[in-house]
């Protein structure tokens, strides 16, 4: 975990991991009340102005803390835009509402437009400020698990299409990423565990020993324990990091593909059950345990590892299984349509070896596909 070690010191309660990318690297703080600390923030800011993104419902909870935040230093003047709340309100003609306050306050170049929410409030401010004005500064605050833990990292950012999910958008990475986790206080039970799904993932595909943890930890994390959320998000967000590091723009070598396992099973799933029926945690949770059990019946990983996955996700309270609903031949269609699949051929993150291993690959035999999709549907 040696390449996110911070070039900026940061004191003992808060945690600080950097995302290294030459010119456009960037920090993430990650604590308990870093709201209350506002000069974390404003000192990322340059320029005058900023506009706070965020939904109808975070926005009654955090709007006001955030705007102090970034007040408190008396510099910056804090206009705010409220979209609705949901997956399908994450499109552009929902962006264009943020366009149109940012032009009617006359924000010019200099202006920095922060994201206050989820994943789906964080990938359209990134987008939005990609493009005003050909590009407008951009923070974060995310304030679910998911958003803290993977969608806030990165800077992969979009909006949904009618014909498909995340289909337009742009990599547009953030002048900083603060994590507040007392934020994670209001949000519902099955948006955490959605949010864990994740997490989890990072032991799966790259640090063993942070599964293990996890094994240890995980009665703690339901519980909001703040010490457990913290090291957790800060254990991911080092993965991230790394993996973003080593592959921004996800090459074709797959390093950054590897951050999609059990996603092309649980995007069939999502689309399958129909968008929102499912959250995105749960279908990956699923999705995760068809990945290993294809990965077993290929030698790839043994039974004890299996049974650990399995045992791991189900702790958490999520899905281990696929809808009843599904078929093996709506699966079949749904991932043949994935952005994995390269030149007719079907791509798949696949664990391999000992806890903590994977491998982006075509290779593997199809039949074994079959098998897995007829052991669970
Ligand atoms: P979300 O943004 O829809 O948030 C989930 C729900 O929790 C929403 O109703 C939201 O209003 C509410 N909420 C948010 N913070 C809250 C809080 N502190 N207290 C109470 N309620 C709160 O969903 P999400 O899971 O955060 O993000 C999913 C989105 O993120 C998807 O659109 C997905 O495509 C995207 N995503 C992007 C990346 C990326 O790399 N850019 C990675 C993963 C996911
Ligand atoms: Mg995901």
């Amino acid at each position: 975990l040696n390449a996110a070690a911070a070039p900026e010191q940061a004191s003992a309660s808060i945690k600080m991991v950097h995302v290294d990318l030459g010119d456009r690297s960037y920090p993430i703080y990650i604590g308990a009340g870093l709201l209350e600390q506002g000069e974390l923030l404003r000192k990322h800011i340059t320029g005058k102005r900023v506009l706070i993104v965020t939904n109808e419902t975070v926005g009654p909870i955090y709007l006001e803390r955030c705007r102090k935040a970034l007040l408190d230093g008396g510099q910056l003047q804090v206009d705010d835009v409220i979209l609705p709340d949901g997956e399908k309100y994450k499109s552009i003609d929902v962006l264009e509402k943020v366009w149109n306050k940012a032009l009617e306050c006359r924000m010019d170049r200099g202006t920095t437009f922060l994201a206050l929410g989820g994943g789906v409030v964080g990938d359209m401010t990134g987008f939005a400020a990609a493009c005003y004005q050909r590009g407008v500064h951009f923070v974060q605050v995310p304030t679910t698990v998911m958003a803290q833990v993977d969608s806030s990292v990165g800077g992969k950012t979009g909006v949904n299409h009618p014909l498909g999910k995340n289909m337009i958008g742009a990599f547009y990475q953030p002048r900083v990423v603060l994590v507040d986790t007392d934020t994670l206080a209001t949000l519902p039970d099955r948006e955490l565990a959605s949010g864990i799904s994740e997490i989890i993932k990072y032991g799966l595909i790259r640090d063993a020993p942070f599964f293990e943890w996890l094994e240890a930890s995980m009665e703690r994390l339901l519980a909001r324990d703040p010490e457990a959320i913290a090291y957790a998000v800060e254990r991911s967000c080092i993965n991230k990091a790394e993996v973003v590091a080593a592959d921004e723009r996800e090459s074709s070598e797959g390093i950054r593909a590897t951050l999609n396992l059990g996603h092309t099973f649980g995007h069939a799933i999502e689309t399958g059950t129909g968008y929102g029926v499912w959250l995105h945690g749960e279908a990956v949770a699923a999705g995760m345990v068809m990945a290993a059990d294809l990965s077993y019946r290929l030698g790839w990983i043994n039974k004890a590892l299996y049974d650990r996955i399995v045992a791991l996700l189900a702790r958490a309270r999520l899905p281990i299984s696929p809808p009843p609903s599904m078929t093996a031949d709506q699966f079949r269609s749904l991932m043949a349509v994935d952005k994995k699949v390269l030149a007719g051929k079907l791509r798949l993150i696949l664990l391999r070896g000992p806890l903590g291993n994977c491998v982006c690959t075509e290779n593997f035999d199809p039949a074994k596909l079959d098998e897995t999709l007829n052991h669970f549907c």
